[in-house]
Formats: structure tokens, sequence, C-alpha cells
């Protein structure tokens, strides 16, 4: 099925830490993190912060009342990740499944993560009571999902770091969606997951919320090596990072343009903006970074880009 033959990523919410509404960020937007990725016969969704509101919406227009599937991945727990879940609209809708995948954090399970954001005191509806269907999967260290077909529900299998590229090798020819992980630990306290998108040859990263200041984790550059597109985090300018943000578990511009060069990726989009820079500043840092990777995009709310051209 032609319609099928598909791998675009659409970015709904590109801004790190809190939303920044307002005529200074209009060109890339003010929403936190959400990016959508239409693969396959499948709906995927890679975090919950403020872009996934407007997402929800436009994915019950796109469903017109139809059965609706969705895989929401989390990285992490911080609010920017996940302030928009509660407004996700399929979770009120009974045609809607969603499938919620993320990493146990501090001793807890995805599910247990993120139902508190749905219960009083902190929420007037429990989620207990919505109508959707969910399945919560709390993924550990290399989790890799695949589907067998829209219909069918996520498998998920413990992959071992080191047998990962043969994995990679023997499902290359295979028509089917795979989501890979890595769990990385430079973003305080508990890391965040990195995702790999795999699809018809193709492979798209998302590999926000971590900081190399120390160097890059060689498991993770073998992990993004030879990607079609690196979503990364670039919350920093070298000065602002040197002067008060060491630590702060977020990259430099120049840390997300060594990682590209070193891993051979196709093109690295600038993700996880920091919230007080203006539109101006991050056209300023996309120049910059430009001049060491040019295939390099500050990524912005609305941005479409689809891997197998045309
Ligand atoms: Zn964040
Ligand atoms: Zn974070």
């Amino acid at each position: 099925m032609a319609d099928l033959q598909q791998f675009l990523v659409r970015f709904w919410g590109v801004r790190g830490s809190y939303p920044t509404p307002g005529p200074r960020t209009l060109r890339h937007g003010g929403n936190t993190s959400c990016i959508e990725v239409l693969v396959g016969d499948q709906t995927l969704v890679f975090d919950a912060g403020s872009g996934i509101i407007r997402l929800g919406e436009a994915l019950m227009q796109r469903a017109n009342g139809q059965s609706l599937r969705v895989a929401l991945f989390i990285t992490h727990a911080h609010g920017d990740h996940l302030v928009g879940f509660p407004f996700f609209a399929p979770l009120f809708a009974p045609q809607a499944s969603v499938e919620i995948f993320g990493p146990r954090l501090a001793g807890q399970t995805i599910e247990q993560i993120v139902t508190p954001l749905m219960s009083p005191p902190y929420f007037p509806v429990e989620i207990q009571r919505l109508p959707s269907r969910r399945d919560f999967y709390t993924l550990t260290e290399g989790s890799s999902i695949t589907w067998l077909n829209k219909e069918g529900r996520a498998q998920v299998e413990a992959t071992d770091r080191g047998v990962l590229h043969h994995a990679l090798k023997k499902t290359d020819k295979a028509q089917q969606v795979h989501v890979r992980t890595l769990f990385t630990r430079s973003h305080p306290l508990d890391g965040a997951l990195v995702y790999r998108i795999e699809y018809a040859g193709h492979c798209l990263v998302y590999a926000t919320d971590v900081e190399w200041g120390q160097g890059c984790d060689p498991a993770f550059l073998s992990f993004i090596e030879g990607a079609d597109i690196l979503i990364h985090d670039a919350q920093y300018t070298t000065p602002d990072y040197q002067q008060s943000k060491h630590g702060y578990g977020h990259s430099t511009v120049a840390m997300a343009v060594d990682v590209a060069q070193q891993a051979h990726v196709g093109e690295l989009l600038l993700f996880h903006h920091e919230p007080t820079y203006d539109d101006d500043q991050l056209d300023r840092m996309e120049s910059e970074a430009r001049q060491r990777f040019p295939r390099t995009r500050s990524a912005w709310e609305g941005l479409e880009i689809n891997l197998l051209g045309g």
C-alpha cells in the first residue's frame, strides 16, 4: 500500500525547560518538546511537552471519528516533556488506543510516573476513568520495540548494547518499524532515554536532554551512527555554558555538531532551545553550527522532514 511508504517527522514543540509564547519566539515557536513521526503504518509521538496539545487536536481531526492508534514515547519525567500529557485529546476519545512507553525513573514505572499528572489534586479527571485504551510499557536499557502491523500490539524486547549492530543488520530488510532505546545518564538526576527509529533502510534519532561536557559517551556515538536525521539537544551557546550552565544536563551547539560529525549523520536538527533565547539568537546559533556542519537546521514548530524524499 502506497500510503505505508512514509517516514515523516513533524515538529510540534522545540523549546526546552518551559513554554515561551510571545513575539520574540514566533518563528521557532514557544511550545516544549514534542515531535510526531509518521512511519510505515505507525503514528509515533516523542515526548508530551506543550506541543502535544495541538498535535492531539490534529490527530483527532485526521481520525475523523474512526479508530486512532498512537504510540507515545517519553524520554524522562521533567515537566517540559510531560506538561501537555493531561491535555492530549486522544486520551479522552473512546476510539483511541494509546501505547505509552518510557523509562523507569527513581524506582517508578512509566505508569506510576504519569498517573499522578492526571489525578486529584493535580488534575480534576483521573486517568483510569478516561474512555481511551491505554497500554503502558516501561522500557529498560536497550529495549527494542516493533509492531507486526497497524493493529498489532507493540512487542518490546531487551537488546544487549553489544549486539545492537548485529540486530540492525538482521532486520534491515524488513519493512517493519523499529524503535530502539539507549539510556543516557548525563541529564540530572535520573538520565533520559534516547530513541532511534528505523524503517525502510532509513533512520531518525531523537536525543534530547543530554550533555557531553566531558566528551561524548562512545555508546551514544555508536547508537546514533549513520542516522539520516539527528535531533539533538543544543540548548546553550558555548559562552553561556562555560559561564553558568555546566552540569545542567544540556548540550551546546558545538557539542551537537561534534557528535553529528563523529557519528556521520546526514542532517543535524538543533533542538530543546533555551527559553531565554529569541529567534535572532537561535538564527545565530544555526549559522555558527553550519560553518562546521553545513547540513544543520534549527528546529522550528511546524517543520516537516520526509526521510524517504519526494
Ligand atoms: Zn527538557
Ligand atoms: Zn530534562
